[in-house]
C-alpha cells in the first residue's frame, strides 16, 4: 500500500482505488491534507497493466472465443487490474517528470 511522503502514514486500499479512478495527478493525503503525486516508476507500471487487456485480445482470437465471453474477458482483466493497482501505487511529494 502507498504510503504518505509527508506523514509517513499508510493509505488505505480503497482510499487509494478511490484517488487512482479520479485519474488526477494530485492526490490529497487523508491523514495530513498535504498533495501527493504518483512515482514515475509507479506510474509506468501502473501504465502497463493499462496495457494488459489489450494483450490478451490476440489470445481470445487464437483460442476463437465467442464476441461476449471476450467482453467478459476483458470485464474481468480490467476488474483484477483495478483491484491490484493500489498495491503498485508509490507515493512521492513532488510532481516528477512523465518519464
Ligand atoms: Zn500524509
Amino acid at each position: 500500500m502507498p504510503t504518505c511522503k509527508n506523514c509517513g502514514r499508510k493509505w488505505s486500499w480503497f482510499d487509494s482505488i478511490k484517488k487512482l479512478l479520479r485519474f488526477r495527478k494530485k492526490m490529497k493525503c487523508n491523514h495530513c491534507g498535504e498533495i501527493q503525486y504518483q512515482s514515475t516508476s509507479s506510474r509506468n507500471t501502473t501504465s502497463l497493466f493499462v496495457l494488459f487487456p489489450i494483450i490478451t485480445i490476440p489470445f481470445s482470437v487464437l483460442f476463437n472465443l465467442s464476441p461476449t465471453s471476450v467482453l467478459l474477458l476483458e470485464l474481468a482483466i480490467i476488474v483484477v487490474v483495478i483491484l491490484l493497482m493500489p498495491f503498485f501505487l508509490k507515493l512521492t511529494d513532488k510532481d516528477e517528470p512523465i518519464w
